[in-house]
């Protein structure tokens, strides 16, 4: 069965002419998918018994279970959800002053295998299509009755590995008749795959990038994000520059603060160095010990001053509010699966027996 989300409008138009029907019923069904929500093709009111059922023949409208919700204490909400294959991916919720904010994967697993980072040390198992992107808002929305305004893609997976999917997504997400969500509310956050950024660079998308940094020296990256050995922070840099150059988008660097690692006043001086004269932000977070992890936390003072430093001297730097480390929904605590893969398709198992 083929996921009706996972077609873009033009895509649906050209599928339906392919079945002898005329391309105008792609936005009929759009607007039930995206505006009514509808769950069923039978629900699609305006077209015809025969096209529905011709539409059941061939797609699905998927919509994930929840096979867990946790909750924070300051409302965060995170979502495992079954993708209907046997396998389970985290979705998470937070509540801004300005709205309704998620973070969604992009893959089942990581390839990247940053150290500080727990999605790290899951076998990768596949990427996600742009319609189970998609899905994850849409849950989350059915779930919490909330209208979602940004979308951050930073849960598990690395987005640039999974290209022409994330790309498709965010265009359906977008778009006036998908989601409708303006790109400017869209961040993609990269661990840095430099090709990548030169692609995306030419899709004119006004999303916002967040590129990964987290450290000064080729050395130091290096023992924390592998990918470090294929793309040096000097190529990094560089791509960085003519993304800004070709956009004029505002480039967020992320730099998770690690006590004796990355966090004192020589590290401040070479990110100075670094990012000067160029039209980005830092976002100074501080790390979330992982289980058997080797990185700690930054002291807040520690934290504080290294943002002081860059303020002093033109790069603006924020520290990243913490939400969810109650629930492990903080940043870099996403993993593919509480349950493991054999348990959701066992649970599927035991409710098919349950009903026969
Ligand atoms: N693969 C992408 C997106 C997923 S990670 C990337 O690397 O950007 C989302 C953000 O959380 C990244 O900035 C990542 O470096 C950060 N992160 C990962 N583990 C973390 C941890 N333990 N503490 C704080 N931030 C972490």
């Amino acid at each position: 069965m083929k996921n009706i989300k996972d077609y873009s409008l033009e895509e649906l138009k050209e599928e339906l002419k392919e079945i002898g029907e005329k391309p105008f019923r792609a936005e009929q069904i759009y607007k039930w998918i995206y505006e009514a929500r509808v769950s069923h093709f039978d629900e699609m009111t305006n077209l015809s018994l025969e096209l529905r059922e011709k539409l059941k023949q061939i797609y699905e409208i998927k919509e994930f279970k929840i096979l867990k919700k946790q909750e924070a204490l300051d409302g965060t909400k995170k979502y495992l959800f079954d993708v209907l294959d046997g396998n389970a991916i985290e979705t998470v919720l937070m509540e801004y002053h300005h709205g309704f904010s998620i973070c969604v994967s992009s893959q089942i697993g990581c390839k990247m295998g940053c150290k500080f980072c727990a999605s790290t040390g899951i076998p990768f198992a596949r990427n996600l299509s742009s319609g189970e992107i998609i899905e994850q808002i849409m849950a989350v929305e059915r779930d919490a009755n909330v209208r979602i305004s940004n979308i951050v893609f930073m849960g598990i997976g690395e987005p640039l590995d999974n290209y022409d999917n994330v790309v498709k997504a965010i265009r359906i997400i977008n778009h006036p008749k998908g989601l409708n969500i303006g790109a400017r509310h869209i961040s993609i956050s990269t661990s840095g795959l430099v090709p990548k950024i030169y692609q995306l660079a030419e899709e004119n998308i006004q999303c916002t990038l967040s590129i990964s940094l987290h450290a000064t020296t080729d050395e130091q990256r290096s023992k924390m994000m592998p990918v470090n050995n294929t793309y040096h922070i000097e190529e990094l840099l560089q791509a960085c520059k003519e993304y800004i150059e070709k956009t004029h988008r505002r480039i967020s660097f992320e730099y998770a603060l690690a006590k004796e690692n990355n966090d004192n006043l020589e590290d401040a001086k070479r990110l100075v160095k670094l990012l000067k004269g160029m039209l980005c932000h830092v976002n100074l977070i501080p790390i979330n010990k992982i289980e058997n992890g080797a990185y700690t936390k930054s002291s807040n003072e520690n934290i504080m001053k290294f943002r002081d430093y860059l303020n002093d001297h033109g790069i603006v730097a924020t520290i990243r509010r913490e939400l969810g480390s109650d629930i492990d929904a903080a940043c870099g605590q996403l993993r593919r699966k509480n349950l493991n893969v054999g348990d959701v398709s066992n649970r599927s198992k035991i409710e098919q027996k349950g009903q026969t």
